[in-house]
Parts: structure tokens; C-alpha cells; sequence
């Protein structure tokens, strides 16, 4: 049976429920296709059942530490893993109603779930029916990749996605990958009552950042009692009396960590290689990314490619911003481009750690004359009165322009207070500008302007 349509949408995660609702509110008849779970990614797997922990996770170390507030817990606090889970089951849950009952209930979209398959540039194919429209916007995501690891065929192992599925608390939990999502699982499931300890490839967790940002990360996490390999160049998985044996290093300490579960967290890859691309004649890079302009247009007029699938992001801000450039551009006859966009990011241990623009190590590699200025979170009144000091303030600007050009906020409220940089950074004004600001007290945000104007030249 064929359908006709003036667009069709494949993927309800962040980008493409938006963009059916511009595009139905601009008259057009739209379909969307989904596979699987309304909100994709991030409302089902994702951010919000993953931050939803991290808040229960919060919870159970503050309990621990309620002494050194005042506050006498009689016994030892206990964590009730299963209603853990189904809290956060119900932030997730209820979020996929709302988009799955707004999509449903939008005039001039025809909702079809199933798995979507191009048949040509302009057709679809979702089980026997077949969709034709001159316009096609792609919103597939990514997954979790399985690395091709000695042994990782021989035994259980646990994905973001199965590990969401977990309501008891893993006696020792092996995490595969020290960047941003393992870092997360580590943290909220050593604060549960979980043995854990963090693998990772390369000589340092979260390597993109700066070393100093590592190294504050890796002390919050190890004082917690994670236990840290890095370097661990020869990983490879063996089935234990006990569980996983997962090798970690070839030549240096304990040569094998035995979890009871092991988690998998290195890397994500685009959900391309079944959707028929090649039929469409949609190009993709090596690592399965289709690749797109600026516009994020196909190489097939006609095709757009938004969210994870193009790897020029990763994240839900980015994926909604893609939806946000596509639809401004073909919409309201403005000239977006992709980037435009500030990279600005979250890492949701505790303190958080929130990134924008460069690093100070990128900063310096650009030639550029580059001043730095940091500020441990121990000189923060707000942290203080928190009774939460780690971590640390930086801001890199350039000596010249005097345009900040990026910041790391590890610290309680650092998620929060770097939209501060991120929006300065987005008005594209110079950082002296900040200087005359009022900021409210006590915040962490206050002492922004404070080290703005501590700003040094670096050798
Ligand atoms: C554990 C974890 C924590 C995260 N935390 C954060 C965070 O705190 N902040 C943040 O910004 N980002 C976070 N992310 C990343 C974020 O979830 C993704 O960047 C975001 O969901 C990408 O959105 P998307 O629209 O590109 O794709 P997705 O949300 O993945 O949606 C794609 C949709 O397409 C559907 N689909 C795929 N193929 C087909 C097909 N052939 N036919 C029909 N439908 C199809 C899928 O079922 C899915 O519903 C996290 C990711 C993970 C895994």
C-alpha cells in the first residue's frame, strides 16, 4: 500500500517530535515512525531515568554524611533498590506519555510504529505499507556499542539499557569505560552499596578534558572508594566462579578485576546500518555517521539527517538544535548553520562538572594568547555553607579579543552556573563586561565575575 506524504520523520527521540510539530503547524501532512519507545534515547534510557538515579544516589550519600550537618540517622540508612527503580521507571515513563500522547493527538501527523527502511530517496518502508514524501528527516540515534574485546562474546554483560532494568544492588560492579556515562553508573551505584571499580583504556577517566579536571574527577570518585585502573591496555572478559573476570592490565598491578556484573560503557554508534541508506543513496562515514552539511542536509536532496545519527552531537541539547537549525532553515527562510552551536556539556557525577567551549589544553594548542584563571570550590561561600567544597572553577579567554573561549565548572551547582560562561559566550561579548555584574549572593554564579578578574597570562 502506498502512502503519501508532504514529509516524513523516522525517530521519536529529542529532534523529531519537534519538527513534526513545525512542520504539521506550517500545513504540511507529516508521518513519524518509531521502532520502538516514544522520546528515544534520553527519555528512555538516557538522561532521565539515569538522572532520576543519580538524584536517589545523591539522597543515599547525604543520608551517610548527615552527621557532619547535625542531623542524627539512628541506624544505617538502607537503599530499597526497587523503588529506586520504579521512581525513576515512572520519571521515564511519564515523560514517553507526554511525547507519545502529544504526537498522537497533533493535527496532520500520522503516527506508524514499526521499523523504518528507505527503498529509494523519497520512499520508506515500514513492514508492508510503503511511505513516499519529497522530504525525509532522519532521527534514528545511536546505541551502545560492543567492542570487539577478547572474550566479551563468553559472558553477561550489562549496556546502559539492561543496566536500567537492574533492582538490586550489584555486590561488585566492573565499568568498562571511564567517560561520561560510566562514570555516572560508577558514582550512583558505589553510593547504593555496590563494589565498583572503573576500567579504562586510556592513562587518564574522561581523557578529552584537562588533566586537572581528570584528576579532580578521579579523586571525588576514588575518596568514594571506586577503585580506578587506567592504562588498562590488554581489557578482555572470561567467565568467573563469581561472576566476570574482565583483565585490566597486561603489565602493571592486580592483573584482573572479578565483578559480579560488568557494565559496558565505551562509546556510542549511529542506528544506520538497518535503515537502508544505501538504497537512498544517503552517504555515511567511516564509523556509520551519515554525513551532513552545515544545513545538516544529505548528500540526496531532500534528506536531512538530525540528533546522534550525524555526529556533530551527542547529546539532547544538540539533537533539539538540529531540529531548531532544520526548521528555521527550511521554515522561516533563515540561514542556520550547525557551527554556530557553542559545544556545551554536563558530566552528572557529584559535583557535576559543567563544560563549555575549549579547553585549556585546546586553547593553548590554537597559538592563541590564552589566560587562564581558576578557583578552587573551597574558596566558593556557597559550597562551603553546602558542606560541598570539591572540585574547582576555570575560565580560559583569549588575551587579545578578550572572549572567553571555554570553562569547567567541577563543582556542587557547576551544571547550573556554566550557562553563565555559556550565555556570555553566546552574546558574544567580551568577558570585562561581566566585571560591572551584580550576581546574587550567595551562589556559585557569584564568583564568576570574581575569576574573570583573576584572568593571568599562561607561558
Ligand atoms: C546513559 C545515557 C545518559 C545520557 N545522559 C545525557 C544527559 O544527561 N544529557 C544529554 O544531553 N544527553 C544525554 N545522553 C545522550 C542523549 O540521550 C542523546 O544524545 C539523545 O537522546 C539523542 O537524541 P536523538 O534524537 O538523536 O536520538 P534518540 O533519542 O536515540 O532517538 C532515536 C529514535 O529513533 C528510533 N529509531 C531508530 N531507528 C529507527 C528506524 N529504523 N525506524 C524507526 N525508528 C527508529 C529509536 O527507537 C529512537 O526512539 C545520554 C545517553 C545515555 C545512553
Amino acid at each position: 500500500m502506498n502512502q503519501f506524504f508532504d514529509a516524513i520523520v523516522i525517530g521519536a527521540g529529542q529532534a523529531g517530535p519537534s519538527l513534526a510539530g513545525r512542520l504539521t503547524t506550517a500545513g504540511m501532512k507529516v508521518a513519524l515512525i518509531e521502532r520502538k519507545l516514544f522520546g528515544g534515547t534520553c527519555v528512555n534510557t538516557g538522561c532521565i531515568p539515569t538522572k532520576t538515579l543519580v538524584a536517589s544516589a545523591y539522597t543515599a550519600h547525604l543520608a551517610r554524611r548527615s552527621a557532619e550537618y547535625g542531623i542524627a540517622i539512628e541506624s544505617p540508612i538502607t537503599i530499597d533498590m526497587k523503588q529506586v527503580k520504579a521512581r525513576a521507571d515512572a520519571v521515564s515513563t511519564n515523560a514517553r506519555t507526554n511525547v507519545e500522547t502529544w504526537l498522537r493527538g497533533m493535527d496532520g501527523l500520522t503516527v506508524i510504529e514499526g521499523h523504518a527502511r528507505f527503498e529509494g530517496p523519497d520512499v520508506v518502508r515500514v513492514g508492508e505499507s510503503l511511505l513516499k514524501a519529497p522530504r525525509i528527516f532522519i532521527n534514528v540515534g545511536g546505541r551502545a556499542s560492543v567492542p570487539d574485546m577478547p572474550g566479551v562474546g563468553t559472558v553477561d554483560y550489562l549496556l546502559n539499557t539492561s543496566i536500567l532494568r537492574l533492582d538490586t544492588i550489584p555486590q561488585h560492579l566492573v565499568v568498562v569505560g571511564g567517560s561520561y556515562i560510566g562514570l555516572e553508573f560508577a558514582q550512583m551505584y558505589r553510593r547504593f552499596g555496590a563494589e565498583v571499580t572503573v576500567v579504562e583504556m586510556a592513562p587518564r577517566l574522561i581523557a578529552r578534558e584537562d588533566e586537572d579536571v581528570s584528576e579532580a574527577v578521579q579523586e571525588i570518585l576514588t575518596d568514594e572508594g571506586i577503585i580506578v585502573r587506567t592504562r588498562a591496555t590488554c581489557i578482555g572478559f572470561k567467565p568467573h566462579p563469581g561472576g566476570v573476570a574482565v583483565d585490566v592490565d597486561c603489565t602493571v598491578g592486580a592483573p584482573v578485576a572479578v565483578g559480579s556484573h560488568v557494565l559496558l560503557a565505551v562509546g556510542r554508534r549511529p542506528n544506520t546500518h538497518d535503515l537502508g541508506l544505501d538504497r537512498a543513496g544517503v552517504m555515511v562515514d567511516a564509523r556509520g555517521y551519515i554525513i551532513v552539511d552545515e544545513s545538516l542536509a544529505t548528500n540526496v536532496p531532500g534528506i536531512w539527517a538530525l540528533g546522534d545519527c550525524n555526529g556533530r552531537g551527542a547529546f539532547t541539547h544538540t539533537a533539539y538544535n538540529d531540529f531548531e537549525i532544520v526548521s528555521a532553515n527550511l521554515l522561516d527562510r533563515a540561514a542556520r548553520r550547525v557551527s554556530d552551536r557553542i559545544p556545551a556539556y554536563a558530566l552528572y557525577i557529584d559535583p557535576p562538572l559543567g563544560r563549555v567551549g575549549l579547553s585549556e589544553t585546546e586553547a593553548r594548542q590554537t597559538g592563541r594568547p590564552v589566560l587562564v584563571a581558576k578557583r578552587p570550590m573551597t574558596r566558593v561561600g556557597r559550597a562551603i555553607e553546602k558542606g560541598e567544597t570539591k572540585g574547582f572553577m576555570k575560565v580560559v579567554a583569549d588575551a587579545e579579543t578578550k572572549q572567553v573561549l571555554g570553562a569547567a565548572i567541577l563543582g556542587v551547582g557547576g551544571d547550573e552556573a556554566i550557562h553563565g560562561i555559556l550565555d556570555l559566550m553566546n552574546a558574544g561579548v567580551t568577558y570585562p563586561v561581566l566585571q560591572w555584574a551584580v550576581p546574587i549572593h550567595p551562589t556559585v554564579s557569584e564568583l564568576i565575575p570574581a575569576v574573570l578578574a583573576d584572568l593571568k597570562p599562561v607561558d
